[in-house]
């Protein structure tokens, strides 16, 4: 067996598609080395790999945190960035330590160009949608793609200095324009979701494997109160472990389901302040955080920010979706649960602030047609859990 080297970030969406994958490789005898910021060492070493910090972890841990609250075009200039500065290092790891494969998330660009640079493949570890406009960019609200332009529009200065100093220091490196770090492939990439949910799958070729996501019982310390689940229907609400803080949004539902005759429970985020919500309806359970996984095998309905794992972990337990984007790429999300009928997409346009009554109107629809929208989230779901999972990811990454 050989030496594999998995470049990631630190944001937990990107980490935990990758865990059971990694699991399975050092299981067949690969020495794995997992490249990540100096807190997140507890969730991966427990895969078997080898963990390696990165430089001056906690600044890039925070520049990398800041990414994620911003536009799409912000934290692209942000990790074109972070790119510049890794480099080097993921250059000396692999002139050190001689990896026979070089995996990189798909916003870890640094292990994509640091291979290529030495003459290797690249394998993408890709944990959203590939998001590539030659070939599947899904329709977008006009208002959307205006807003996003401009925004690139305000970043191309300084990422073409940054592409400057790049070229400069290291050669030819194929960074792919202001959105290229958030839109990374590899030369061969391992996508985790299904064919049948991806955008466009049908014309991404042989590089691109759907393995969909390896979704298993997380050890979770969480106490929840399970012996108040008593309702039905039981709705799940979450936005997610980032784009969280949306007081109105919680208040919307609030308003919208506080007379309903379901019982729904609420995600708040671990930063929200739950005194701040009161009053609470008394048909809700509020909580910062819970056990999502046991939450949605006794739910009847996901509202989700559509965050590429939520989703895929409510449709693994076949529940229909009402997807409520924080971001642009959330929203490409949602509107693919549209397009594959199981479930809806609101708050589209202005983002993330659906009204009281919109959000009463769309769980009406889905309870009114519980049966077929069911039904197409059972057969999505088939597709996921048929996939393959890290089994298959392990095959394809040991045969590069
Ligand atoms: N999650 C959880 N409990 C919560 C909220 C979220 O276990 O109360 C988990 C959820 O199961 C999922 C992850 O956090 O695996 C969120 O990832 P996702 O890609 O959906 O959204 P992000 O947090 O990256 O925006």
């Amino acid at each position: 067996m050989g030496k594999t080297l998995f470049f990631n970030i630190p944001a937990t969406g990107h980490i935990n598609p990758s865990l059971a994958v990694v699991a399975e490789l050092v299981k067949r005898g690969e020495q794995v080395l997992y490249i990540n910021t100096a807190e997140t060492r507890p969730v991966i070493e427990p895969t078997g790999a080898q963990f390696v910090a990165y430089p001056e972890s906690s600044a890039l841990a925070a520049q990398i945190g800041r990414t994620s609250g911003g536009t799409i075009p912000g934290n692209a200039l942000a990790l074109h960035q972070i790119n510049e500065a890794l480099l080097p290092f993921a250059l000396d790891l692999i002139d050190h330590l001689h990896p026979d494969r070089v995996v990189f998330d798909s916003l870890a660009g640094w292990g994509k160009h640091a291979a290529h640079l030495r003459g290797m493949k690249a394998i993408a570890s890709v944990s959203t949608f590939v998001l590539d406009p030659r070939i599947n960019m899904p329709p977008m609200p006009t208002g959307m793609m205006l807003r996003t332009t401009a925004q690139v529009m305000g970043t191309l200065i300084p990422y073409l200095r940054t592409a400057r100093r790049v070229r400069a220091k290291h050669g030819k490196v194929s960074l792919g324009g202001p959105l290229g770090s958030v839109m990374n492939t590899g030369d061969v990439n391992i996508v985790y979701t299904s064919a049948a949910f991806q955008p466009g799958a049908e014309r991404m070729g042989p590089r691109f494997h759907f393995v969909g996501p390896s979704i298993s019982a997380r050890p979770d310390t969480t106490g929840f109160p399970f012996e108040q689940i008593t309702g039905s229907p039981v709705v799940y609400i979450s936005l997610g472990t980032i784009n969280n803080q949306n007081l109105d949004f919680y208040r919307a539902c609030f308003a919208a389901f506080g007379d309903h005759p379901g019982q729904f429970i609420l995600s708040a985020g671990k930063r929200t302040d739950l005194a701040a919500l009161n009053p609470i309806p008394a048909n809700f359970i509020v909580r910062n955080f819970v056990p999502q996984l046991e939450v949605l095998q006794r739910s009847t309905v996901f509202i989700t920010h559509g965050g590429m794992n939520s989703v895929h972990e409510g449709l693994w337990y076949n529940l229909p979706l009402i997807a409520i984007p924080q971001q642009i790429e959330q929203a490409v999300v949602a509107g693919q649960v549209e397009a594959t009928g199981v479930g809806l997409a609101l708050g589209m346009e202005p983002l993330g602030q659906p009204r009281a009554e919109e959000l009463r109107a769309g769980l009406d629809r889905i309870l009114g047609n519980l049966e077929g929208y069911r039904y197409a989230a059972e057969r999505m779901g088939d597709t996921l859990r048929e996939a393959g999972g890290y089994v298959r990811a392990a095959d394809v990454i040991l045969g590069v």
